[in-house]
């Protein structure tokens, strides 16, 4: 396989001696070691294993309650489990299967077969990762999909209620685009589309999402971020696209787009959130288009 790094694996176990072996065989992996629940749940996240071999007597918890534990969280369901486990019972096996658990080894285990098993469950890690990250991928502008948004607003909605802390939620639409599609071809359409995500991808922090919302719509979130603020992002990515040359087969093309900007301090804190920012900030976009376009509307009048 073909790595940056040594991907990640979590060894679990309370017999110190089983964690010092399993540390000497996989020496193709960054390991991190934890001798009881608490401790894994401790580093999990400094470890970020794609792969935890799981021990299923714990001196705190049971093994299937952790994988249990692990497969109902959104930021642990795809970690890889391996049981490794002194018990021989079939019913054991099926339970560990039942309780989110990806293979099987029975104490005491082969190292050849061991990091056999390690290995294609890393595979299958990394395969499942991929395949996660295309479905929430528009392949166009290589930006996020109106399925991510659906999973972010779900995922995201309790937490802005909860924590009331601001965000902002920007919707922008390029001006014109019909025309640039009618008179220069869809090709060069796409090619537009194509530039406006890369810039807008360019001015935005790690945490803040922009997604493709539809056609030549696109909705941004700035988590813990008044409109204020997100106006200034806004306002550098205008000054981008007015001053950006874009080519498309010798013919100079330019464009411009308007926006509109709402946060939640704005709106009455209830349990749908992004849907009404959502609609603030589209109703806004509406504004700005009817305003002849090529700007940033913050409020309503
Ligand atoms: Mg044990």
């Amino acid at each position: 396989m073909d790595y940056q790094e040594k991907p990640s694996v979590m060894v679990v176990d309370d017999e110190a001696s089983n964690v010092f072996l399993l540390k000497n065989i996989l020496t193709d992996y960054t390991v991190t070691c934890a001798f009881s629940a608490k401790e894994m749940f401790e580093n999990i996240d400094a470890a970020a294993p794609k792969v935890i071999i799981l021990d299923v007597m714990l001196p705190d918890q049971n093994g299937f309650d952790i994988a249990k534990k692990l497969s109902s969280d959104k930021r642990y369901s795809s970690i890889h489990i391996i049981f490794l486990t002194a018990k021989t019972e079939s019913t054991d096996v099926v339970s560990g299967f039942k309780h989110g658990g990806y293979d099987y080894i029975k104490k005491p285990f082969d190292e050849i077969e061991l990091l056999a098993r390690v290995e294609a469950a890393m595979k299958r890690a990394f395969e499942r990762e991929k395949l996660e990250s295309e479905v929430f991928i528009d392949p166009l502008t290589e930006l996020y999909n109106r399925r991510y948004l659906t999973d972010y607003i779900r995922s995201e909605s309790s937490r802005a209620l909860r924590s009331k802390e601001n965000f902002a939620v920007a919707m922008l639409d390029i001006d014109h685009f019909k025309s640039i599609n009618d008179n220069l071809g869809h090709p060069c359409g796409d090619h537009i589309l194509r530039e406006f995500a890369r810039i807008i991808a360019g001015e935005l922090r790690e945490y803040d999402v922009a997604i493709r919302y539809g056609g030549e719509e696109f909705l941004v979130v700035f988590p813990g971020e008044s409109k204020i603020n997100a106006v200034s992002v806004l306002e550098r990515i205008q000054d981008k696209v007015l001053s950006g040359s874009y080519i498309w087969e010798d013919t100079p093309v330019s464009f411009s787009f308007t926006a509109g900007i709402a946060d939640f301090m704005e709106i009455d804190h209830t349990s749908m959130p992004f849907e009404d920012l959502i609609n603030k900030a589209d109703h806004r976009l509406y504004h700005g288009k009817h305003d002849g376009r090529n700007c940033i509307v913050i409020n309503d009048d």
